[in-house]
């Protein structure tokens, strides 16, 4: 595969993996403290990062903790998903059929 090719894979792979979100928000802390960057669309209810394109590092919670916002890719790996979380199911899908958690999207 020559490198256009392979970009034209990896943009492709890329928003396969965006859609796998439900935009749940509970990685976000929807469920009980959540970030002060956290929106919720009214109309559908969903949720999102107001800061999307700049969220990672160091960020606070309404209830003023402070965490580190990193890529959901590092969760899967450092196996801190939240159950609830789409990925989470998918990362066991990926697991059975390969026996390997499968980080080809990442
Ligand atoms: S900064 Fe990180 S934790 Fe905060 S809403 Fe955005 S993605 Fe979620
Ligand atoms: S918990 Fe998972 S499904 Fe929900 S918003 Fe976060 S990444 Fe998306």
């Amino acid at each position: 595969m020559d490198n256009s090719a392979y970009g034209d894979y990896q943009e492709v792979r890329f928003e396969e993996y965006e859609k796998i979100c439900r935009r749940c928000g509970i990685c976000c802390g929807s469920l009980n403290d959540p970030c002060v960057h956290l929106g919720r669309e009214e109309e559908s209810g969903k949720y999102y990062c107001r800061i999307y394109q700049n969220r990672f590092g160091i960020r606070e919670t309404v209830g003023g903790r402070q965490f580190n916002c990193v890529a959901i890719r590092d969760n899967i790996k450092m196996g801190a998903l939240q159950p609830q979380c789409a990925y989470t199911a998918t990362t066991k899908k990926d697991f059975c059929d390969s026996g390997n958690i499968s980080t080809e999207i990442f």
